[in-house]
């Protein structure tokens, strides 16, 4: 099973690899969008690492899910911050005070952030958006602990799946966000958010293995 120290560096994994994605982000979203998806994730997950320090000794996972939760709600504007904010408070959520998650657990968490995020935005699978990688990414960790798998096989079929979906965000219409102005011309480019979303899903699955 999987604790505080699977979380922790789940988050750290998350601002290194969005920091190292920062260009490429920032040129999805300028291709489809307004050119801040970079700069917005990477301001709010440096913000997170400065703040992960304050977390007492004994912290659950919950409790840091929630600091990411609320400080990419306080740092981080445009769109993303809100939905992917909105997405670490359910997952907080999901997982209430629990020490150890199981593999049960780590679909109830990936279940109930994107649950958060199509609350907020109310896009559907084919809206290219991040839900495009989430959804397929929550279906596959699914299947994989119906066929058994552990926690990291879980994680790690969550990400495969989540990068096949941004992927396949390319030929879309936008329906939801700035790229929905474009119709049209958003085909051929990748939604930023949702390669942000796959980014993210990678870094919970190296943080496992
Ligand atoms: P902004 O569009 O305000 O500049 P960002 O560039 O940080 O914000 O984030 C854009 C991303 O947000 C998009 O690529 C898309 O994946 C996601 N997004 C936008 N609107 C929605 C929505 N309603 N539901 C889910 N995701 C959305
Ligand atoms: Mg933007
Ligand atoms: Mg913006």
């Amino acid at each position: 099973s999987l604790g505080i120290d699977w979380v922790t560096e789940w988050i750290r994994e998350s601002a290194r690899v969005i920091a190292d994605h920062r260009v490429e982000l920032i040129t999805l979203d300028r291709e489809i969008g307004d050119g801040d998806h970079g700069e917005n994730l990477d301001r709010g997950f440096s913000a997170v690492i400065q703040k992960l320090g304050d977390l007492p000794e004994g912290a659950l996972p919950g409790d840091a899910l929630k600091l990411v939760a609320t400080t990419l709600i306080s740092t981080v504007g445009g769109a993303s911050g809100p939905l992917v904010g909105t997405a670490y408070l359910k997952a907080a959520g999901a997982v209430g005070k629990a020490e150890q998650l199981d593999g049960a657990a780590v679909v109830a968490l990936l279940t109930a952030a994107r649950d958060g995020v199509v609350l907020r935005g109310k896009a559907e699978v084919g809206d290219k958006t991040m839900i495009d990688a989430w959804t397929p990414a929550v279906d596959a960790a699914a299947a994989a602990l119906a066929d058994g798998a552990d926690e990291a096989g879980i994680l790690a079929a969550a990400a495969d799946a989540a990068e096949q979906g941004a992927k396949a965000t390319e030929p879309l219409v936008a329906r939801k966000g700035r790229a929905s102005y474009l119709g049209e011309r958003a085909i051929g480019h990748r939604d930023p958010g949702s390669q942000s979303s796959a980014l993210i899903l990678r870094a919970a699955s190296d943080a496992a293995a």
